[in-house]
């Protein structure tokens, strides 16, 4: 597919579309074509019956015998096991709690200490200068309080080498939020155990959007987002996956009273539970978790159909039509692509960034398209430093994504360049979420 599509054989791909069928799952508005499902995923159709049943039935009438009889108290492992077949992870391994940070503050607490006992001499935590700041925040947390250090990589080409006899644990997004770099799991996952690491992958880019295995990759540890591609709602729980193989070795630094094998013994006494059991840690949320729930089932109604491979395979196709789209408006205007052009190397997403008399004006191009329905987002960089610029993101989300879209989304972006449109006062302004 080199060359540019027209509207009329992106019509005839999305007909013959397998996955086609899966897009009325979701409630979209019309004329909205959304590229942020990789930042907030859209509204299945049936999360809000589910929700308004779950108000009014389960806590309205049945108020708290709910959490036995409408089984309240299981939904983190029975929705942590429906996540668990998206991402490659076997029954009872993974359980949704509370936030990615918070859940990333607890397995790496856990590795790390977990080294520190068994492979004295250890202390370095190794990951991304690149990676999500909240994960560098935590790390930088966790590191100060075990007396570890944390080392920041600026290229990911130098992991490998980086692994070196003092490496404790290899801590890594396997999607990059800004550039959409994709790791090779399972590749590092051998040569970090190979330099006698272990290893954490969050998968807040991959889950949902990307085939995952994290049992055949060998990973140790996972935590990853409900937000994203999940589409489990704005601040839905996240999970956390522990190989079977270390679970029961691995302790929860946020020992609440739900980590406890007995919880409603009420004992002072502190016997964890079984396996990813002990990684929970306070009440769950129930409504957040019904939310994630209808999300995953929607992801799940594709297992039939090919799954996360069938997925995958489509957003490629949708990316590369945006790709030569974007190549073509790269040879008018300085946008050019910041991700990597191989689709083995690149998550569900398409990054730009804007040069010439473009330059600084990424913010408000963004607003530009999004008053047209075309709704990405804007991540700032830092002037001081070419190689991270600021990045304008376009989300792939295959079910509800059509070829058409992206045909339409590049005329879109034609038109706000052709017209400077981005020059209003109306898309200056910065707000606090961008
Ligand atoms: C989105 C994202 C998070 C978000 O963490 P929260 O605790 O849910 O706010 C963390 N890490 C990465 C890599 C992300 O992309």
């Amino acid at each position: 597919m080199e060359s540019i599509l027209t509207r009329s054989q992106c019509l005839e791909l999305d007909r013959q579309d397998t996955l086609a069928p899966l897009r009325s799952f979701f409630n979209l508005p019309s004329g909205e074509i959304y590229f942020n499902g990789n930042s907030l995923g859209p509204l299945p159709r049936a999360t809000t019956d589910r929700l308004l049943g779950l108000i009014s039935q389960e806590w309205g009438v049945d108020l708290i015998r709910s959490w036995n009889k409408f089984g309240w108290i299981d939904m983190p492992q029975v929705v942590g096991n429906k996540i668990a077949r998206l991402v490659g992870a076997g029954q009872n391994e993974l359980i949704v709690a509370d936030s990615t940070s918070v859940n990333l503050y607890k397995v790496l607490y856990s590795a790390l200490t977990r080294q520190q006992g068994m492979r004295k001499g250890r202390h370095v935590v190794l990951t991304e200068a690149d990676n999500f700041p909240s994960d560098i925040y935590i790390a930088q947390s966790v590191c100060q309080d075990c007396g570890a250090e944390l080392r920041l990589l600026d290229d990911p080409d130098r992991i490998e080498s980086a692994l070196d006899d003092q490496v404790s644990v290899l801590m890594l997004t396997q999607v990059n939020y800004r550039s959409a770099y994709l790791h090779d799991m399972q590749r590092l996952t051998g040569l970090a155990h190979e330099a006698g690491a272990l290893t954490i992958w969050d998968l807040a880019h991959s889950a949902g959007a990307l085939p995952v295995n994290l049992l055949e990759s060998n990973a140790d540890y996972a935590v990853g987002c409900g937000y994203k591609f999940l589409c489990g709602g704005p601040g839905a729980p996240a999970f956390v996956w522990i190989n079977p193989r270390l679970a029961d070795q691995s302790r929860n630094p946020l020992r609440g009273w739900l980590s406890h094998t007995e919880p409603f013994r009420f004992t002072a006494s502190y016997i964890p539970a079984q396996g990813i059991g002990s990684f929970q840690c306070g009440t769950p949320p129930i409504l957040a978790l019904a939310a994630l729930e209808c999300g995953v089932d929607a992801l799940l109604s594709a297992e039939a159909l090919g799954g996360m491979e069938r997925i995958k395979q489509k957003g490629q196709l949708l990316a590369e039509q945006l790709i030569n789209g974007i190549k073509d408006l790269e040879m008018d205007y300085g946008v050019s692509l910041v991700s990597p052009e191989a689709p083995q190397k690149r998550g569900s997403q398409i990054s730009l960034s804007l040069d010439g008399p473009l330059t600084g004006a990424g913010y408000s191009v963004m607003q530009a398209l999004i008053a047209r329905g075309v709704t990405g987002d804007f991540r700032s960089g830092d002037s001081k430093r070419n190689d991270r610029p600021d990045i304008l993101r376009f989300g792939i989300t295959p079910l509800t994504l059509r070829h058409v879209d992206i045909h339409d989304a590049l005329g879109h972006f034609r038109q706000v360049l052709d017209k400077e449109e981005w020059r209003s006062t109306l898309y200056q302004k910065i707000e606090k979420v961008t």
